[in-house]
């Protein structure tokens, strides 16, 4: 936990908001500014910012995260495709210093690459 990271505190519920999934590792919440029809975000509950500082043993945790997404597919709307995003660092226009991986399901994506 960071004291100053908002996703640390939706996290750890000090920040009221509506987690779809949730379990040891990760939860997934509505991005608050969606730019898609349906916009996710899969947090990892461990604070770091980036993938080069992603603590030892995390990078199994996230692929864990990230296998479970089709399980959830019916839930999130995943069902006719879906977009993964992890913005890093400032050219990527990175917000968040605590790593997410944005979902984009719901609607044809011609917009980003
Ligand atoms: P990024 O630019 O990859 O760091 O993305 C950060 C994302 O977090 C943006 O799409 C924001 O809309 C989203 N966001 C910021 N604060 C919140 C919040 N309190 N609840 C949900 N999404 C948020
Ligand atoms: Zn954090």
């Amino acid at each position: 936990m960071k004291n100053d990271c908002i996703f640390c505190a939706i996290g750890e519920n000090k920040i009221k908001s509506e987690k779809l999934y949730e379990d040891e590792n990760c939860f997934i919440i509505k991005d608050i500014n969606p730019i898609c029809k349906y916009h996710y975000l899969m947090i990892p509950k461990m604070h770091y910012a980036t993938i080069k500082d992603m603590p030892k043993g995390q990078a199994e945790v996230v692929g864990k995260c990230i296998a479970l997404i089709p399980t959830l597919s019916k839930k999130l709307h995943l069902e006719n495709g879906y977009r993964l995003i992890v913005n890093q660092g400032e050219d990527a226009g990175q917000g968040v210093m605590h790593l997410h991986i944005h979902i984009l399901s719901g609607q044809k994506m011609n917009f980003i690459v």
